[in-house]
């Protein structure tokens, strides 16, 4: 009999893709009846594992593995098992998470200059997003009696705050932002009106790592009596020390008179484990709107900061070591790093290739754009080069946000020789579909949004299964 190999479908090729594993590990449907030795577990993960970060550790990645120390992981790794197990709504038997907690809090306010430590551990930025926008939507209701909430966003601030609003009955107001891709203050200001719950800034945006004129809004939230969120879910762990170091960092923190609340995630240039960001308020009186507190339940008095219920003390532990154990020298030697490494990236983008515009000026990450070429074409190019890069929209750019692997010797100039290469290629390829912007096609198409939004819902539907047959 002869046995021809079926050609490899499209699908059996998104598959692989997907499921890369399917091919090479058990796939468990079903609770193994005898459990698998340890051994045989810890090697396939470590398998796994050492395949996945070789990516990251490459220096090719923009954002995603901040630190990219593998011994700063192991100490966090080791700190984290020793209270893996515990949880910190347990205060009784776990008051170590109260110091823990209390503390990366107590550092955090000092480095933003917050008059005093208020403020929460959470589990991401989202998270802290999301519970910020919650005690703005209760202060409003409470002393407001404001029933029909409403946002005021820069259209650059992050997607969770959306994510967040949606789930809230918030509207969402977009502000624009002007030239300098940062928000329109005056446009800012005719979009609020008497159910304005707060206004939101960042240092910086995701997007382009840009800081919202942060003190204009400062004055705009005081002057109409609302709330102003800075995120600094990306800048915050970074800016201070870019400011200590002497660059150009305009005011963004606690030292703004109007800010009241900032979110910072310490699992980005915090260098935590993945899991931990800081949310801060400036007086406990807003904080205390996020507090749940029931009295009538059978289980008993529960008491909660927010929405999580268990969360292991790991986390928190592991998050205090990594502040205390960088320190402030071991965080600005770090800034130095990235903030130089970023210089020499914008600088040669800016003298050496004319086809590509830098958007504004920012401090740890580079996006770009083109009126030459398509850049969705040219990540194509980085990608096959081994980069990788994210890919934005309205308008089309890319980013490059700067982290420990990116510090390497020789990443920046090899970044810089590739990104030529993917120019030329865009430049040769005028016209053609590009496959990394295939996606963002559908936004295009009459009832593009609806289609592309189904598309993005089968993908997850797609991503929460074991792995197909082979
Ligand atoms: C990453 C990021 C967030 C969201 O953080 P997650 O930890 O991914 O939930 C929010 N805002 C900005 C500016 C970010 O860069």
């Amino acid at each position: 009999m002869s046995q021809e190999a079926a050609p490899a479908s499209d699908l059996d090729r998104m598959l692989d893709d997907l499921f890369p594993y399917r091919r090479t590990t058990e796939t468990f449907r079903l609770i193994p009846d005898e459990g698998v030795g340890r051994d045989v577990l810890l090697s396939e993960v470590a398998t796994m594992a050492t395949a996945e970060d070789a990516r990251g550790d490459s220096g090719r990645v923009s954002g995603s593995l901040y630190s990219g120390d593998h011994e700063h992981y192991h100490f966090l790794a080791q700190v984290f098992e020793h209270f893996a197990h515990a949880n910190v709504l347990q205060r009784d038997m776990y008051p170590s998470a109260t110091k823990f907690e209390g503390e990366i809090l107590a550092m955090t306010a000092d480095l933003f200059h917050s008059p005093q430590p208020v403020g929460v551990v959470t589990s991401g930025g989202s998270d802290s997003l999301v519970h910020a926008l919650y005690a703005y939507r209760e202060q409003a209701r409470v002393q407001r009696d404001v029933r029909m909430p409403n946002v005021v966003l820069p259209i650059t601030a992050h997607v969770a705050l959306r994510k967040g609003a949606h789930w809230m009955g918030i509207e969402v107001r977009d502000a624009p932002v002007d030239g300098s891709f940062t928000v329109d203050v005056p446009a800012m200001a005719s979009l609020m009106d008497d159910n304005t719950i707060a206004i939101v800034g960042s240092a910086g945006d995701y997007a382009h790592g840009l800081i919202d004129p942060i003190e204009r809004l400062g004055e705009l939230a005081q002057a109409r009596g609302v709330g102003l969120h800075v995120d600094g879910c990306l800048g915050g762990f970074l800016l201070p020390w870019a400011e200590a170091l002497g660059y150009d960092v305009p005011l963004w923190d606690f030292r703004v008179p109007g800010v009241t609340s900032i979110s910072a995630d310490t699992h980005k240039y915090g260098y935590a484990l993945k899991g931990t960001s800081v949310l801060l308020y400036r007086d406990a009186a807003l904080r205390s709107q996020q507090w749940f507190a029931s009295t009538d339940w059978p289980g008993g008095l529960y008491l909660s900061p927010g929405l999580a219920g268990s969360r292991s003390g790991g986390l928190i532990a592991s998050t205090w070591a990594a502040m205390v154990s960088i320190g402030r020298d071991g965080y600005l030697a770090r800034a130095d790093s990235i903030l130089t490494t970023n210089s020499v990236i914008q600088q040669g983008i800016r003298d050496g290739l004319p086809e590509l515009t830098v958007i504004g000026d920012p401090l740890f990450m580079t996006s770009f754009m083109s009126d030459d070429v398509d850049v969705y074409l040219v990540n194509d190019s980085l990608k096959s080069s081994g980069w990788r890069m994210n890919a934005l929209q309205l308008p089309p750019s890319l980013h490059f946000c700067i982290t420990g692997p990116n510090t390497q010797p020789g990443v920046a100039q090899d970044f810089l020789a590739d990104l030529r290469v993917a120019v030329d290629y865009a430049l040769a390829h005028r016209g053609e579909p590009a496959v990394s912007g295939a996606m963002y096609g559908f936004g295009a198409m009459p009832d593009g949004d609806q289609t592309l939004r189904s598309v993005m819902g089968g993908v997850l539907d797609a991503m929460h299964v074991a792995a197909p047959e082979v």
